[in-house]
């Protein structure tokens, strides 16, 4: 069946009350009829119900439409994005145990791996998105992280490779891949052993829930994140479950339209003045446009581009004035928006070469005809000072 299609599957099909979307059941306290009951409710911890926040109808059927999804055995929600990360670091990892993560990663997720994870004995090696990652492996080496195409940088990884040299040394691998959604990329079909998303971008796909899934291949993985997210108190909200199995139903759609309007603006945006480069692994000529014909089913609608830096004060007048884009950082909502990056306060390392100014721009479901305008409005605000020296 097309993934198109298994997004519209009846998620809800255990329920009683037997229609085409799922209700929010709310509820802390479950009941039970009797003491013998009441004392095997753990029971429905992995499975079924034992209290609201181990397990819902709701949560239950966007866990099982994630697992299918992502080509898993199992799927279990967290209440962001950046706490399914959390989550998976908290489940594999022991003090004394080193975790890889590449330069390019979701900020906080680089942060909190100099923060929380050093506070708690595990040591972070930050590696250039592009290495040889087989030999950073050290005897206490037990995670690589993967994220591709990079937060803000948009730098590919070469997935299989990294899965290959990390099965040889027994370190588990994770993929944070949100940028292409499950429709674009299938992590676990390329061996990994946890699949991430920030669900708060394409999949709910409305800029208005904040969530998280990780999918494994396992039943064995999923009871040992399952058992780490009740000792961190995680739940998820039974309304934010409905709202995101309504975003699913169309994030095909959504997806296609918005991919495409952002791969025709990035390519025309290569020829703009004030534009140095444009950076979208979709684009034929892109240095990560191998590895993302090679691994990837589809693209996401988010991508950068570097801008002249001799213009880079005329940066504000560009970005302040636009009539539709927006300045805003969580994307994969229906509207389209700036994000400009300090790259080298992001990155930290001497790796990022470019010196213009960075700005991702994620691209909604506005006409690609208004875009282009309100780009070329914006692009002559910041070329301007060309015109004026001339
Ligand atoms: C947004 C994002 C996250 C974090 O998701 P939240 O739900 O905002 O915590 C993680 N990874 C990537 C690649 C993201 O873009």
């Amino acid at each position: 069946m097309n993934r198109e299609t298994v997004l519209l599957k009846d998620w809800g099909d255990d329920l009683p009350f037997r229609s085409l979307s799922v209700p929010p059941h709310r509820g802390s306290t479950l009941l039970f009829d009797t003491v013998a009951a009441f004392n095997e409710r753990h029971a429905g911890f992995y499975d079924g119900y034992s209290y609201g926040l181990y397990g819902h109808p709701a949560s239950r059927a966007l866990e099982k439409a994630m697992a299918t999804l992502e080509g898993g055995a199992r799927a279990l929600l967290t209440p962001s994005g950046m706490a399914a990360i959390t989550l998976v670091n908290m489940t594999v990892l022991s003090a004394g145990d080193e975790v890889l993560i590449p330069e390019s990663a979701y900020g906080p997720a680089r942060e909190a791996g100099q923060g929380l994870l050093r506070a708690m004995g595990m040591s972070v090696r930050h590696y250039a998105p592009d290495a040889d990652v087989g030999r950073l492996f050290t005897d206490r080496t037990k995670l690589v992280w993967i994220e591709a195409p990079g937060s803000f940088g948009m730098e590919m990884q070469d997935i299989p490779a990294i899965v290959a040299a990390a099965q040889r040394a027994g370190v588990a691998v994770a993929v944070d891949g949100t940028w292409a959604s499950p429709l674009g990329l299938r992590s676990l079909d390329h061996g990994v052993d946890y699949a991430v998303q920030a669900l708060s971008k394409y999949v709910s796909g409305h800029s208005d829930v904040l969530m998280g899934s990780v999918a494994v291949p396992d039943e064995a993985r999923y009871r040992a994140l399952k058992d780490r997210s009740k000792a961190l108190g995680y739940g998820v909200s039974p309304e934010d479950c409905v709202l995101t199995l309504r975003g699913l139903g169309t994030l095909a759609v959504r997806l296609e339209r918005q991919a495409g309007t952002a791969l025709a603006i990035a390519d025309w945006l290569r020829s703009r003045p004030g534009v140095t480069r444009v950076l979208h692994p979709a684009l034929p000529g892109d240095r990560g446009h191998a590895l993302w014909s090679r691994d990837f089913t589809g693209a996401g609608a988010v991508f950068s581009v570097v801008l002249d830096r001799s213009l880079d004060a005329n940066l504000p007048a560009f970005l302040e004035n636009c009539e539709i884009f927006r300045i805003g950082a969580s994307w994969g909502g229906l509207h389209s928006l700036f994000a400009p990056a300090e790259m080298k306060a992001l990155r930290g390392t001497p790796d990022w070469a470019e010196t213009g100014p960075l700005v991702r721009i994620c691209i909604g479901l506005e006409a690609e005809a208004d875009l282009r305008a309100d780009l070329e409005r914006g692009l002559a605000r910041y070329t301007c000072a060309i015109a004026r020296a001339g």
